[in-house]
């Protein structure tokens, strides 16, 4: 029914990202009333009051609606960090379902969904040097999570004893109520069993039922080259396990690269500051500079300027998942001496004679702007 890229869910509610649980309220209210199918009989009402619904779903769920501003729509299924809006057997899907589903026609025939919860997807800070987001590494890493309990083996019933049929419920999952704002029936999930439709009468001693305990967990995290901080890693079904057996969520590996000594990182570009002395400058010369890949010579030629740039081709970070670097762009600098032997004093003093009181070249306005370009300020 809802098919394509999915909008926003502030924007479906006209509300900005930093608006208050009773600015999200009111904003839902003022919409439900408006497109409900029982009183808008518009085509596009339908679609609408749904697209509302979940956004209210998500948004009014202050643990949902804070994993929905960090990962957006691209957070699957449900469980404890995650959500899903139609997977969850939620009250809302099954208000639409009872009114364009089934007897009424025209509804698509998804009912609550009673499979398995997923788990909640998990953070890892990963610290990187300079060198292994450049040129890519692997790590291995270790964390806690909840996994299927040995001891039951995810069931949550004590070894030798089973689940039994949920009294609340009488085993569908369900509960049927009225809701005050429509003043019809709405079927929402059991809470008595989670919409599982069974519940455990002796809980396992490992787990206290619920199907799993907290594990020490190590794997191995594969950096590629040219990676840089805050991206992340996402490795599916590395989170954890869901609740009686539930599928796992996600890990996400979030980047923190160090700094490097001698090299900023601008993108894929590296820049490295070059002191050149005053005779370097002036007489040019031959220099080895260091390269993430060892060292290069570069000719320095005669009369080179502070601020003055080089471009060593190739010789910057790969390209994330493509082939290529960037580059190296080296910025000179030249470093006026700051203690003279007296024979050094002399010999410049002499020097000093000769040259015109006026400061040689032209006066560079572009000067200051040029530092800033080559620095990335
Ligand atoms: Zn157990
Ligand atoms: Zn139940």
């Amino acid at each position: 029914m809802t098919t394509g890229a999915k909008r926003d869910y502030y924007e479906v509610l006209g509300v900005s990202r930093g608006a208050s649980p009773d600015e999200i309220k009111k904003a839902y209210r003022r919409l439900a009333r408006q497109f409900h199918p029982d009183v808008n009989k518009e085509g596009s009402a339908e679609a609408k009051f749904k697209e509302i619904n979940e956004a209210y779903e998500v948004l009014s769920d202050e643990q949902k609606r804070a994993m929905y501003d960090r990962f957006g729509h691209s957070t699957p299924g449900g469980g404890a960090g995650g959500y899903d809006p139609f997977g969850g057997g939620d009250a809302f899907s099954t208000i639409f379902d009872a009114f364009f589903g089934g007897a009424g026609g025209g509804g698509g025939q998804r009912g609550p969904q009673r499979g398995p919860q997923r788990g909640a997807d998990l953070r890892y800070n990963l610290r990187l040097t300079f060198e292994e987001a450049v040129f890519g590494c692997e790590k291995e890493i270790e964390f806690r999570r909840l996994e299927g309990c040995p001891s039951c083996k995810g069931s949550g019933a004590e070894p030798g004893t089973d689940p039994v049929r949920c009294p609340k419920c009488g085993g569908s999952g369900e509960v049927r109520q009225r809701a005050p704002l429509f003043n019809m029936v709405t079927v929402t999930t059991c809470d008595s069993c989670g919409g599982s439709g069974s519940v455990i009468p002796i809980p396992c001693r490992e787990c206290r039922g619920e199907g799993r305990v907290r594990q020490s967990h190590r794997i191995i995290v594969k950096v590629p080259a040219g990676v840089d901080s805050n991206q992340q890693i996402r490795m599916s079904g590395e989170g954890e396990s869901g609740p009686r057996g539930g599928p796992f969520g996600n890990l996400y590996v979030a980047l923190d690269v160090q700094q490097h000594p001698l090299f900023l990182r601008d993108g894929n570009d590296i820049i490295l500051e070059l002191r050149l002395n005053l005779a370097q400058a002036t007489l040019g010369e031959d220099i080895e500079v260091s390269t993430l890949d060892g060292t290069e010579r570069l000719r320095i030629p005669p009369g080179t300027q502070t601020g003055q740039t080089f471009k060593l081709r190739g010789k910057g970070v790969p390209f994330l998942r493509q082939s290529g670097r960037g580059d190296q762009i080296i910025v000179c600098r030249v470093m006026v001496p700051t203690k003279l032997t007296d024979h050094q004093r002399k010999l410049l003093q002499e020097l000093a004679r000769t040259f015109d009181p006026e400061v040689q070249g032209e006066r560079d306005e572009g000067f200051l702007g040029r530092i800033k370009d080559a620095l990335g300020l």
